[in-house]
């Protein structure tokens, strides 16, 4: 897969820890440079998910919000600081990702994700994130990760609860459709 040393000085010295650490080293590395993610939500899931998926050495990451952000986002949604209430989400997201790593190819996608533009967004990366808030993007992140064929990693919160569930239908494992097949009635579950 990796001929040669593909990583610049820098990026050795970057993932130092990640070089030294048994069975993860440079191979393991040249993967994740190698590998694209989407994460649907520049949120309370998706900060912390895209920036460590960034500090770690991703070498695509594409990210989906059309949201501006909020006051009350700070508290949890580390991508955005103070001076970023009003900024575009995506903006700001990209600006935090990029000062973090800047060998990290981003695709900043200001729309929301949608049944007509999830394919054509999700098209082409390795795996799907799932930090959305609401049960209709949910189902929509499942159906296109298994009509991709890619794994589709699902993050959800409630209160003081959390939960993270990995589901790879296409290697045989159910989806989240399969799980819950309807989704609650409106109101039912709070968002
Ligand atoms: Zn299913």
């Amino acid at each position: 897969m990796n001929r040669g040393n593909p990583l610049t000085q820098e990026e050795e010295e970057r993932y130092a820890r990640h070089l030294a650490l048994p069975s993860f080293g440079m191979e393991a590395q040249c993967r994740l440079k190698e590998s694209s993610v989407l994460c649907i939500g520049a949120g309370g899931l998706g900060s912390p998910a895209t920036m460590y998926l960034a500090a770690a050495g991703v070498g695509r990451i594409g990210i989906v919000d059309a949201d501006t952000v909020d006051a009350s986002n700070i508290q949890r949604q580390l991508l955005h600081v103070t001076s970023d209430v009003g900024r575009s989400k995506i903006q700001s997201a990209g600006d935090t990702l990029l000062a973090m790593n800047p060998n990290v190819e981003l695709d900043l996608h200001e729309e929301r994700f949608e049944p007509e533009n999830a394919m054509a967004l999700a098209k082409g990366y390795d795996l799907l994130l799932d930090g959305s808030d609401n049960f209709p993007t949910r189902y929509l992140s499942n159906d296109v990760a298994v009509l991709l064929r890619i794994p589709n990693v699902h993050g959800s919160i409630f209160r003081f609860e959390g939960q993270v569930t990995v589901f790879a239908p296409h290697m045989g494992a159910p989806c989240y459709r399969c799980l819950f097949p309807d989704a609650p009635s409106e109101g039912a579950v709070p968002d």
